[in-house]
């Protein structure tokens, strides 16, 4: 099975109507638990990195680590990199074999972000790589990217012209999802995917899945959601397991790095498996 092709991957889940985690990794431990999760709950998984990651890792090492872990797994695996501007980053990766690339050109005006986007898709199709694409910025700062001001959207009619003319594998509108965590629970235009996937049946990409309600991932995941993004999620759930392990060493004057890592990697393993069950991908990974 190992390392499968991002398209492989979402086309299946689109179909049957399941949600894959794709969850952003930043540092060995974090990889090395979310796939062991993965297969913990039997689901295919979408690791991410964020440009950030890449930069202060490194994409030769990343990628070797990767490989690594990967070899031998038997669930369904893509290496994916998160929302990005920068093109030579997005050859950076794809050189060192990610398997597909959100170019991320919310910014630039549609018609520019068009035009790039049809060469990113190009570039990616000559190392066998996958490509999702944006139009409207996802509402707030994740990784040093984006913005908290919630951006412009876009018509159907911009949307369908994009996917028409682009051929993006994966599709991330914004329907009032936002990066980060949210304050309430947010009102989301679950209509909007509805609209563009029975227009244009392309797999959706679901960012902002950071605190999201379970009906409201079933019910985005219904309606063709087929790549679930998970972030904030594990950045909090690894700072809060490392604090409370931290507080218990200081009361009890044991100081054993290995332990640590184990008691956190235990942790991102049961939110890993807990996002499988709820999104549908766990047990799909046969
Ligand atoms: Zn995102």
């Amino acid at each position: 099975m190992p390392v499968q092709s991002l398209k492989e991957i979402v086309d299946r889940s689109f179909a049957e109507r399941y949600g894959v985690p794709a969850i952003n990794v930043f540092n060995d431990l974090t990889l090395e638990a979310v796939l062991a999760g993965a297969v913990a709950a039997s689901s295919p998984v979408i690791v991410q990195t964020s440009v950030k990651t890449v930069r202060s890792i490194g994409a030769g090492l990343l990628a070797a680590m990767w490989q690594e872990l990967t070899r031998d797994i038997p669930v369904p695996v893509a290496l994916h990199l998160d929302h990005c501007p920068d093109r030579a980053v997005i050859t950076t990766c794809l050189e060192h074999g990610w398997n597909s690339v959100l170019f991320d050109a919310s910014e630039l005006p549609v018609a520019e972000n068009q035009r790039q986007t049809i060469e990113v898709v190009a570039e990616a199709r000559r190392y066998g790589a996958h490509v999702e694409g944006e139009i409207e910025s996802i509402t707030g700062v994740e990784d040093d990217h984006g913005s908290d001001e919630e951006s412009a959207r876009q018509s159907l009619e911009v949307q369908l012209g994009f996917l028409r003319e682009t051929g993006v594998d994966v599709f991330a509108p914004a329907i009032g999802n936002a990066h980060g965590s949210y304050k309430t629970t947010p009102v989301l235009d679950g209509e909007r995917i509805s609209q563009i996937v029975a227009a244009h049946p392309v797999p959706i990409a679901l960012h902002g899945g950071s605190g999201l309600s379970d009906e409201q991932f079933r019910d985005l995941i219904a309606r063709g959601c087929a790549k679930v993004n998970i972030s904030t999620a594990l950045k909090e759930r690894f700072m809060q397991s490392e604090l409370a392990f931290l507080e218990d060493a200081r009361t009890q004057e044991k100081w054993d790095p290995p332990s640590l890592f184990r008691s956190t990697r235990d942790d991102v393993i049961e939110l890993v498996v807990g996002f499988a069950e709820v999104f549908g991908s766990a047990g799909k990974a046969g």
